[in-house]
């Protein structure tokens, strides 16, 4: 791991020169070939010169993550620590809140170190390695948690494997087990969170603001359509929010059970609500067929899915699925636009949204716009780091 070496930035690389901490590949002019992940690189110009080091760590398109620009600064477990801490620090709002106990403390390249996030869960800590390379440094960054925090215990997602996705394994690394459903909060909501069944552990930190106004302004007495629904995080926000009646629709088997739970723990009987296992494409039909309309209509998708009859890829097809959403919102209803894909921004989703309000002949506006929230830190000069965009608009008759 201790082993250093140099990487050749091409002369027309803007983006690592300009402050980007990721090393794609196609700025590469040279590099060793059979480098092992967690080799210290440092990256050199054309004629020599130093821009950063940091470390060897394939994952998506880049090679690895410059972690700094000072030619001094030892990669070691001083160095990991003071970033941790940083991160700590920012998060004491969220540490302090009684009424919030999961959030992300730790946000990769926005906290300084480039390939790995870590989420707090009431007291564990789950921490995600996107490559082999960042792995090779999981004794500091645990060596940190020990020295900076007492936490009850700590979990890991191993998303290396082929084309970035997650090993499955046993995911508890030490400390104390935690019983599970490990329930956790936020905004005064609840969530069952499981740490170590999958990638994914049942909530989707990163929309605690949109849940809050779902619940806080967009409610009450209304009749929500909530696609794509996963765990049924914003069902639940609506309830809670005085919904008269929310509808969950997830391909997923695995999302009818984890939707009744997440009712169930908030004190909402699960039977008053409809959650419907269903591809969201053949439900749109069927809602056009039975003339039904929603007064509130919650669209996120995955980037890209499969389905038996379907692909769906957000950077094509968003405008397509808001035309259907749009067919059934009621006038003046209000349609929660979300998309997590990091290969287009605000502006370009905005678009979208244009697109598919010219396609159905229908107006609208814009009421509030979400980005990540402060927990998920993100720094400008990597943009595709910033990669959640939420537009709650208005059907206008
Ligand atoms: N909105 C959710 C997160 C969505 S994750 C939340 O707030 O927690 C994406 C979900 O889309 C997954 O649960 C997946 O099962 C579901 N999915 C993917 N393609 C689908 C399709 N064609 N129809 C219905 N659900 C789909």
């Amino acid at each position: 791991m201790m082993s250093t070496a140099r990487v050749k930035i091409k002369s027309s690389d803007k983006s690592i020169k300009g402050g980007s901490p990721l090393i794609v590949s196609d700025a590469v002019s040279y590099v060793d070939k059979g480098l092992a992940e967690g080799t210290i690189i440092e990256a050199v110009d054309e004629s020599g010169k130093f821009i950063g080091k940091g470390y060897y760590g394939k994952q998506n398109k880049g090679i690895g993550w410059i972690l700094s620009r000072n030619p001094k600064e030892r990669i070691d477990q001083s160095f990991f620590e003071k970033k941790l801490k940083a991160a700590f620090k920012d998060r004491e709002p969220f540490f302090e809140d009684p009424l919030t106990t999961a959030f992300r403390v730790f946000n990769g390249e926005g906290d300084g170190i480039g390939g790995v996030t870590m989420d707090y869960f009431d007291g564990y800590y789950v921490i995600n390695w996107y490559s082999e390379g960042i792995y090779q440094f999981k004794e500091f960054i645990l060596q940190a948690l020990r020295n900076l925090t007492d936490f009850k215990g700590i979990y890991e997602k191993k998303r290396f494997a082929e084309k970035g996705t997650y090993i499955e394994d046993d995911d508890f690394v030490e400390g104390e087990r935690a019983q599970f459903p490990l329930i956790v909060q936020e905004n005064g909501i609840h969530f069952a969170t499981y740490l170590n069944e999958s990638a994914m552990v049942g909530v989707f930190l990163d929309q605690r603001e949109v849940r809050k106004a779902i619940r806080d302004k967009y409610s009450e007495g209304k009749r929500v359509l909530n696609t794509f629904s996963y765990t049924g995080a914003f069902s639940v926000a609506a309830v809670l929010g005085g919904a008269v009646k929310t509808t969950s629709v997830d391909l997923a088997n695995r999302s009818r059970s984890k939707t009744q739970e997440q009712f169930s723990i908030n004190g909402i009987d699960y039977e008053s609500q409809d959650i419907i296992v269903e591809d969201v494409f053949n439900y749109f039909k069927y809602a056009v067929r039975k003339k039904l309309l929603f007064d509130l209509v919650i669209l996120d998708p995955p980037s890209f899915a499969r389905s038996k009859k379907h692909t769906f890829s957000a950077g094509k097809d968003y405008p397509a699925l808001l035309e259907q959403a749009i067919a059934i919102t009621e006038k003046n209803g209000v349609i929660v636009a979300s998309s997590n894909c990091s290969t287009f921004g605000m502006s370009k989703f905005k678009g979208f949204i244009e697109k598919a309000f010219r396609q159905t002949g229908g107006k609208y506006k814009i009421l509030e716009e979400h980005r990540l929230p402060e927990d998920f830190k993100t720094i400008k000069e990597f943009r595709e780091g910033d990669y959640l965009k939420v537009v709650i608009l208005k059907k206008l008759p």
